[in-house]
This record gives C-alpha cells, sequence and structure tokens, in this order.
C-alpha cells in the first residue's frame, strides 16, 4: 500500500480503537466492493464484534453510551476511507436512536441489547414509490391481521434499502392503521424472520456501490407493540430524531470522504515535491488547495454547530422542531452535499487526469467524486429547499439558533 492509500490513525476518543479497527477492514475491502457492487459485510462483522453496532445504546442496556459528537467522530473517520460504509454505520446508528427516544418500553428493552450485543442491525424504509422521498407521507397501510389477534399486517414495497439484504431488521414507514389521509404515518420495527423478502431489480449504481441499498417488497405480520413513537405520530419522530441525525450523520460521511481525500491528495503532492526542497510553486494549484480546505472548515463548523443545538435542546429539553432550528439541521445537508462534493471537483482540477481522473490513483478521487454525487439526491435538495421557503416565511425576524 502507498504512503498516500494508507489509513489515518482516527481522530482519538474513546472509540478510536473500535473505529480504527473497523476502518482497517474498510480500506481492505473498499475497492472490491465498490467494484462489484457489494454489501461491505466484513465491515458489517467487525462492526458487530468493536461493539460500535451500540454506540448510541444507552450503557444501562449493554450498550457504549456513545454522544451525538462521539457519532459523527465515527463517521467522518469511517467516510474518510469509504463513504458507504460510513453510510451504512450513521444510517444503522439513527435508526438506533429513534428507538432510544421513541419505543416504549417493551420494544426498547427487547431491541436494544440486541443492538448492543452486535446482533441487530437496522434498515431504514421510508422511500415509497409514488411519493419519492417525501418523509410525512406514506401510501402503503397498516391492517389488523385477521388471523392473529393483536398483530399488525404489512405489505410494503421500499425501492431502495441500504443493506436491506443484510440487516436484521428494519424501521418502516407506513400509513397509520385505519389512517384516512397519507399524512397519519406511523414508524414501525420488523424482524427480518418476521417478514417474508423479495429482492428485486439490479443494484448498479454510479456510486455509493457498497451501500447496496436494493429493492424490496416485505410482507409480514408484527406484534401490535413493535411500534416506534405514537402511531399516526411519525412527523415527532422526524422532527426530533430521525431528521436531526440523518443530517448530521450524513454530512459528517459526506466530510469525511472530502477530507479523505484532500489528505490523499495533500500527502502525495508533499512527497512528489520532496526532491524539489519540499516546495510546490503553483499558485493555481495553491489556490485549488485553500478553495478545497475552505469548504470543509466551512461544513465542520457547520456540523459541529448544528450537533450543539441539536444536544442542547435534548439536553435542555427545549424544541428542536422550531423554524430557526430546523433551517439550521437543513441548511448542514445542503452545504455539506454541495460543499463536500465540490471540494473534491476542486482537487481533480488541482492534480489533473493523471491522479484526479484515474481510477488506479492512489488519490481515490474518482471515487470520492462518484460517491459524492449522491449527497444532494440522498433526500433531494429540491424538497429540502422548498421545505426552507415555507420555514423561512415563519421566521420574519431571521433569528439563528
Ligand atoms: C445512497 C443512497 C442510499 C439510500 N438509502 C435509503 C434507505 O436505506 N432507505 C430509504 O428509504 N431511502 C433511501 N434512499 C433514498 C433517499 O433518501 C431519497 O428518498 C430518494 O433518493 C429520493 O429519490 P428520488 O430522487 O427518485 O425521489 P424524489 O425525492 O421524489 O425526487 C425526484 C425528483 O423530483 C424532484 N421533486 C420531487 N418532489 C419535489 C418537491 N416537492 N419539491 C421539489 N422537488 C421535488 C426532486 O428534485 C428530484 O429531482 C437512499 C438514497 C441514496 C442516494
Amino acid at each position: 500500500m502507498s504512503e498516500s492509500a494508507r489509513p489515518r490513525p482516527a481522530a482519538g476518543g474513546r472509540f478510536a480503537q473500535q473505529t480504527d479497527q473497523a476502518r482497517a477492514v474498510a480500506e481492505k475491502y473498499a475497492q472490491q466492493t465498490d467494484a462489484a457492487a457489494e454489501f461491505p459485510v466484513a465491515v458489517l462483522d467487525e462492526l458487530r464484534a468493536g461493539g460500535l453496532l451500540g454506540l448510541m445504546v444507552p450503557t444501562e442496556y449493554g450498550g457504549l453510551g456513545g454522544t451525538l459528537d462521539e457519532l459523527l467522530d465515527v463517521s467522518i473517520a469511517l467516510g474518510r476511507t469509504d463513504l458507504s460504509a460510513a453510510l451504512i454505520f450513521a444510517m444503522h446508528c439513527q435508526q438506533v436512536a429513534c428507538v432510544v427516544t421513541h419505543a416504549a418500553p417493551p420494544l426498547a428493552e427487547e431491541l436494544l441489547p440486541e443492538i448492543a450485543a452486535g446482533r441487530m442491525y437496522l434498515a431504514s424504509v421510508t422511500t415509497e414509490s409514488g411519493k419519492g422521498g417525501h418523509l410525512l407521507t406514506a401510501g402503503a397501510q397498516l391492517s389488523a391481521d385477521e388471523g392473529r389477534s393483536g398483530h399488525l399486517e404489512l405489505d410494503r414495497f421500499a425501492p431502495i434499502v441500504t443493506g436491506g439484504a443484510y440487516a436484521d431488521g428494519f424501521l418502516i414507514s407506513m400509513r397509520a392503521p385505519e389512517a384516512l389521509s397519507a399524512d397519519a404515518v406511523s414508524l414501525v420495527f420488523a424482524r427480518r424472520d418476521q417478514l417474508e423478502i423479495t429482492a428485486s431489480g439490479e443494484w448498479d449504481p454510479l456510486g455509493m456501490r457498497a451501500s447496496h441499498s436494493v429493492a424490496l417488497r416485505l410482507t409480514g405480520s408484527i406484534p401490535g407493540h413493535q411500534v416506534v413513537g405514537e402511531h399516526g405520530e411519525f412527523r415527532a419522530v422526524v422532527l426530533q430524531t430521525l431528521g436531526p441525525l440523518a443530517h448530521l450523520g450524513w454530512s459528517a460521511c459526506w466530510l469525511g470522504t472530502a477530507a479523505g481525500a484532500l489528505s490523499r491528495v495533500l500527502r502525495m503532492l508533499r512527497e512528489s515535491a520532496r526532491g524539489k526542497d519540499g516546495r510546490l510553486e503553483s499558485e493555481l494549484l495553491l489556490s485549488r488547495l485553500s478553495r478545497a480546505r475552505q469548504r470543509l472548515d466551512t461544513v465542520h463548523a457547520l456540523l459541529r454547530h448544528t450537533a450543539a443545538v441539536v444536544t442542547a435542546a435534548a439536553e435542555g429539553g427545549t424544541d428542536v422542531s422550531l423554524p430557526r432550528n430546523q433551517l439550521l439541521i437543513n441548511s448542514l445537508k445542503l452545504t455539506a452535499s454541495e460543499e463536500c462534493h465540490r471540494a473534491v471537483e476542486d482537487l481533480i482540477d488541482a492534480v489533473g487526469l493523471r491522479h484526479g481522473y484515474l481510477r488506479n490513483s492512489p488519490t481515490r478521487l474518482e471515487k470520492a467524486l462518484r460517491d459524492l454525487r449522491s449527497a444532494p439526491l440522498n433526500y433531494s435538495n429540491d424538497r429540502l429547499h422548498q421545505a426552507d421557503g415555507v420555514l423561512a416565511l415563519l421566521d420574519a425576524g431571521v433569528s439563528f439558533a
């Protein structure tokens, strides 16, 4: 492995050792899983064994009791190596946070020890044909299972489920039982062995290939207590937990990938300049490096500020759904999805064809660019701008979180 391709240690912190081990496995398989569009099973095994699947599970359930900033640290570190592996981890942690914060005791007590023990990798099912990415509506409806008292029947087509073929359980958004309108949405948990799962189509995307985000049809019957939050109240789960953690987690992964790309480029440039007194004389190159770094520092500052606002709201019991908070959380996603991708484009211009465009360069800019191209699509930025326009009108005083 060349110097510029070798993974650097994670930033430190309580979970540095587990994170470094997961990164080392991700590094080993990233090229292969990207080429074959395969799920990184070995990385998931390492996340299970090292306890990181239980990062967000409180210690009383056997988890690591990680903080939001620690989730971001691990996501950034994994993102430096492989965006698909990072996203798989961050999205699982979003699901876990929903269970921790919103599941009633019987479900929480069943599930959280399993997650902490590394036996329960959770996938997310919110996207649906017809409504696309719109989170707060659902077409397919839960119904009472006529054959099994107290059970709910589900039949849900899910066009894109990251890690869906390998998940041990799913959090699924569906129209609430007996609801008359599409915006009465429930979130339910289903174990893999409670479902019949049929995969359809093939997964052969431009980037994020190892996320193995396949189309699945899920049918089955689940005990009635497997609802997360109140029936019809998925909106509260989204506003309080899923939305903030999704935008923070994804942004951390994207930032990690762009930071990894910048770091590999800088190391390569320093190595190649060694014979020339360590000097790089092109002003254009220097200003492109500066621009890329500026973008990443901007995203990092916004990420940490948003995390502080979300943490303070959770700890102080203040309302994270206030327009100024939602605008900040959305702004982070919009900014990170655009700036991280642009930073990699800057780097491609900076180093040119050989190290910017060829697949076998140790800078791996080509893969970073393909992977990061998904960021504005992963919950469409157009949808977010539309929501933000409405939120902006609700905050005529333009207050800042
Ligand atoms: C790598 C990756 C992994 C993913 N993993 C999962 C997963 O595990 N589970 C899951 O459920 N989903 C997942 N998704 C789906 C994702 O979160 C989005 O919901 C999905 O990509 C939206 O698909 P879409 O762009 O076709 O649909 P839409 O969001 O419907 O958008 C289609 C187009 O229409 C435009 N548009 C539609 N409606 C509006 C509107 N109201 N205002 C403005 N513009 C609009 C959009 O700009 C877009 O160009 C994943 C996506 C990616 C890229």
